[in-house]
């Protein structure tokens, strides 16, 4: 059999190695010690993932540092950002998120749900800029685009009949921000008729404190199972449940797992903005996706936000997410750390309801070599990726660093 090329020695997360014959942009074989013809490079052994997978993503708001003089907290973010927005226009959205995407490609991301920003100020201004960047980096990345009203619904006259125009010029699905609204569950209901409308999924920014009380999270469970969304809907933060005793966390998760909700927790923001009112012994605000997954719950983890002033840093590294993560929740053990590796990549990929992910024949030939031998490994020292493919063609390198010895 002849492959246009032949990936030897891979090493999977399963701990297989294997050789990865690649033809047409697709896996072709996947076996030990591949028997075919075609140029071939080897991988030493090497730990190969199928590209890291970005669920939570703002490309539109990344990189407005210099514009903004935040005190720290979320009201602040969303007051500093609302302001800025006003000036943004779609050649500066354009410029500003390119870079972040290219960013996230050289850290190994191949598949991306960002989240777009629509309300009367920034009109489809932002929208349209990152509709090009998904055409023009189609080579390097799978972007799909959700649009949400950061800045509330109901109480915000217009902003729904500009989604309607989003979700009808392409966007791929439809997000909320509940937390914002004059009415929270008013708006969970708008966002999942225009979903019902389209035939979309959704993901909710669904809740950013740490007061137990009052969950959106109920109403968004009452939904998706009313409206037979299970396996369809996200919520992303839900720092409320980090605040929950144990008994209660258990039966939040059982009801998010019945429900068929997935979560994706956002660990530099939320331990960036939250618990502001303290000033000592200060929460982290972080939710423990792996005790969720524990309970069958998707989970992924994700970035977020990209030097603005929800979050003030930012590599788009996922390696460094699933290590700060790691570190954040007390994972020490190697299976502990190999499942926060699975949250950046196959339960993020599920999140999403991907059905061609993974380093499997007939999949696009989507892959990242890291520096590691192992996925605990990979995560307990941040392992670089090395190069990466996007449906078979080579799309990133990073050289390896090396001591120059006198
Ligand atoms: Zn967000």
């Amino acid at each position: 059999m002849n492959f246009d090329l032949i990936l030897r020695n891979a090493r999977l997360a399963d701990g297989r190695i294997v050789d990865l014959g690649i033809t047409a942009g697709r896996f072709a074989a996947v076996a030990p010690a591949l028997a075919g013809e075609g140029p071939a490079q080897d991988l030493g052994g090497r730990l190969v993932v199928p590209g890291f997978v970005e669920t939570h993503l703002h490309l539109d708001k990344s990189c407005i540092l210099d514009r903004c003089s935040s005190e720290g907290s979320l009201q602040d973010a969303i007051a500093e950002v609302a302001a800025a927005k006003k000036a943004f226009t779609e050649t500066d959205v354009h410029d500003r998120a390119r870079r972040t995407l290219e960013k996230a490609i050289l850290q190994g991301t191949t598949r991306i749900r960002t989240h777009v920003e629509i309300d009367p100020r920034i009109g489809l201004r932002s929208f349209a800029a990152i509709r090009r960047l998904q055409a023009e980096y189609a080579w390097a990345v799978d972007l799909e685009i959700c649009v949400f009203p950061q800045e509330g619904l109901l109480n915000d006259p217009g902003a729904e009949e500009l989604l309607i125009q989003a979700m009808e010029q392409g966007a791929d699905l439809i997000g909320g921000c509940p937390y914002t609204d004059s009415d929270p569950n008013g708006q969970i209901a708008r966002i999942f008729a225009i979903a019902k409308r389209f035939g979309t999924d959704i993901d909710f920014h669904l809740d950013f404190d740490l007061d137990p009380g009052r969950m959106g999270l109920d109403e968004v469970c009452r939904q998706t199972v009313a409206q037979g969304m299970g396996g369809r809907v996200t919520i992303g933060h839900v720092t409320k449940l980090s605040a929950l005793p144990p008994a209660d966390f258990a039966a939040v998760a059982q009801r998010l797992k019945d429900a068929g909700v997935a979560v994706t927790v956002l660990p530099a923001t939320d331990l960036f903005l939250m618990g502001r009112s303290f000033d000592h012994n200060i929460p982290r605000g972080v939710t423990h996706a792996h005790r969720l997954s524990g309970w069958g719950v998707t989970c992924s983890l994700a970035t977020n936000n990209v030097l603005n002033p929800f979050t003030p840093f930012g590599d788009c590294s996922l390696v460094r997410i699933a290590n700060l993560y790691a570190n954040i929740a007390q994972l020490g053990r190697p299976a502990e750390m190999a499942a926060c590796l699975d949250m950046v990549t196959e339960q993020s990929a599920r999140l999403l309801n991907l059905k061609d992910y993974g380093i499997t024949v007939g999949n696009p030939a989507d892959l990242v070599v890291l520096d590691a031998q192992a996925p605990a490994q990979a995560v307990a020292e941040l392992a670089q990726p090395l190069f990466g493919f996007k449906r078979g063609r080579r799309i990133f390198t990073r050289p390896q660093a090396e001591l120059h010895r006198p």
